[in-house]
């Protein structure tokens, strides 16, 4: 009896003082996780039509049009339950809602990405090459390029003609398109490329698309392929090759969103980085009515080649935003951001026990262990990062705690073992109180990545208490 009590005091005391690390599917109810899994039904809708950034704004400004906000013009009237959007060159969006506290008192602001790795056109991209035709890529962020061969891609994206009129580009999605492929060395004759590192198999120049192998049958001009290709596009498109010059054409993978395992308790798909980030703040953002302080939500373009442009976050674009809000409600840029809290809304790596060596365990993030808060991100010494403090890692952590929002934290991989940023460091250079906030992914990068659906809710959750404290 005695010793049975005195173990009940060692888990008392456990419970008081140490982390409990805890599945969140043994937190949660059966409803609660009803309620998750009915949400990622409408994230797996969104994946579907959004697998470029061009695409995930269409279908940012239609759910927020169906939700009462309207196009923001400078010098237009704002007050408490304004909400307003702006489409900065169909690529990146942002919303707000403005609340009933002073704009001094700062935003809260969330930041995610839509764009994702994936192989973009070359400008001369149409070529044959016996007897096949090809489009030349040039690849888009940080990819491992042998994952791109040999399976089904889809082409999207936007040509500008001569005449200046534009043709969007979608095919390759619906079950009666074609697809397009690029192909790989059979095992039978690839003894010197298997001899190669995963680095070299296959080469940045080799991840040509494969896209027909017909010629143009007529008369005496028989025998181009590349000319009956571009016949099919001139009839479908009322393009010549000359157009793809002013094109932006993104080959991407042609799988549709799917539940992975037997308990479906998972969602495959292309493009989860940063998406399985950007629909959940983006919900939660449409879904606000009136909150104390304006709510701000930046779904921006251009992250993963390190967000220069005019259309990534290190553009002026959300500061300008912010500037001509403060100004409309009668105060300044400076003293607006100074005020604000950011959460900077990018997926981690989830911990693969199929590679276990690269993270440390204690220090990690777990599928199903709820969204993860990353105080700081970098390599090597913590380079490039923004480090939230203490105070505000503080703030967030009693937050979610009282909201019951499933969290963990951890960190991109062990010490030196490589690591990354995302576009915390230059909100937080805008002197933006800035914490990484994210979904953790499984194969990230890859041309199907792997999340799991309660995290994916603890996402949308974590977003919607933050921007309604
Ligand atoms: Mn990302
Ligand atoms: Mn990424």
């Amino acid at each position: 009896m005695a010793k049975k009590e005195k173990q009940s005091e060692t888990a008392k005391l456990k419970e008081k003082l140490l982390i409990q690390k805890k599945n969140a599917v043994i937190k949660l109810s059966d409803e609660e996780i009803a309620e998750c899994d009915k949400f990622c039904e409408g994230y797996k809708d969104f994946m579907d039509k959004s697998k470029i950034e061009r695409e995930a704004v269409e279908y940012s400004v239609n759910l927020l049009k169906e939700n009462g906000f309207t196009e923001y013009k400078k010098g237009m009237k704002l007050k408490a339950g304004s909400k307003i959007y702006v489409n900065n060159r169909g690529k990146a969006v942002i919303m707000a809602v403005i609340g009933t506290a002073p704009i001094d008192e700062g935003v809260r602001l969330c930041a995610a990405h839509i764009d994702s790795p994936r192989l973009d056109l070359k400008q001369n991209p149409l070529y044959e090459d016996n007897d096949l035709a090809y489009f030349k890529t040039h690849y888009y962020g940080g990819i491992k390029k042998y994952q791109w061969t040999t399976i089904p891609l889809a082409l999207h994206g936007v040509i500008i003609k001569a005449d200046g009129t534009s043709v969007t580009v979608n095919i390759g999605e619906n079950d009666d398109d074609p697809v397009f492929c690029i192909t790989d060395l059979l095992p039978h004759l690839a003894a010197n490329q298997m001899t190669k590192t995963l680095a070299k198999g296959v080469t940045g120049e080799q991840l040509n698309l494969l896209i027909g192998s017909r010629p143009f049958k007529d008369d005496d001009e028989s025998g181009t392929v590349k000319l009956n290709i571009m016949n099919i596009l001139n009839q479908k498109y009322g393009i010549t090759e000359s157009d793809f010059i002013s094109a932006e054409l993104e080959a991407v993978p042609a799988f549709k969103a799917r539940d992975i395992g037997f308990d479906r308790s998972m969602i495959g798909a292309y493009g989860h980085d940063d998406k399985v980030c950007a629909y959940p703040a983006l919900v939660a953002l449409a879904e606000c009515r009136k909150p104390v302080h304006t709510a701000v939500t930046v779904l921006t373009d251009k992250e993963e080649t390190g967000s220069d442009g005019n259309t990534g976050l290190c553009s002026a674009y959300l500061r300008y935003f912010i500037a001509d809000i403060a100004e409309a409600l009668g105060s300044d840029e400076r003293t607006v951001l100074s005020a604000s809290q950011c959460l900077s809304a990018d997926v981690n790596a989830a911990f693969d026990p199929n590679f276990p060596e690269v993270n440390e365990k204690n220090n990690c993030t777990y599928i199903n262990n709820g969204v993860c808060l990353t105080k700081y991100t970098g390599a090597r010494g913590k380079s490039g990062t923004s480090d939230a403090s203490a105070e505000y890692v503080g703030r967030i952590r009693r937050l979610m705690d009282s909201n019951n929002v499933i969290w963990q934290t951890g960190e991109l991989g062990k010490v030196d073992e490589g690591g990354g940023g995302t576009v915390a460091a230059y909100i937080a250079n805008l002197n933006v109180d800035t914490i990484d906030l994210g979904v953790p992914v499984l194969s990230m990068h890859a041309p199907y990545e792997i999340v799991s659906k309660i995290d994916t809710y603890m996402a949308y959750k974590a977003f919607k208490v933050f921007i309604e404290d």
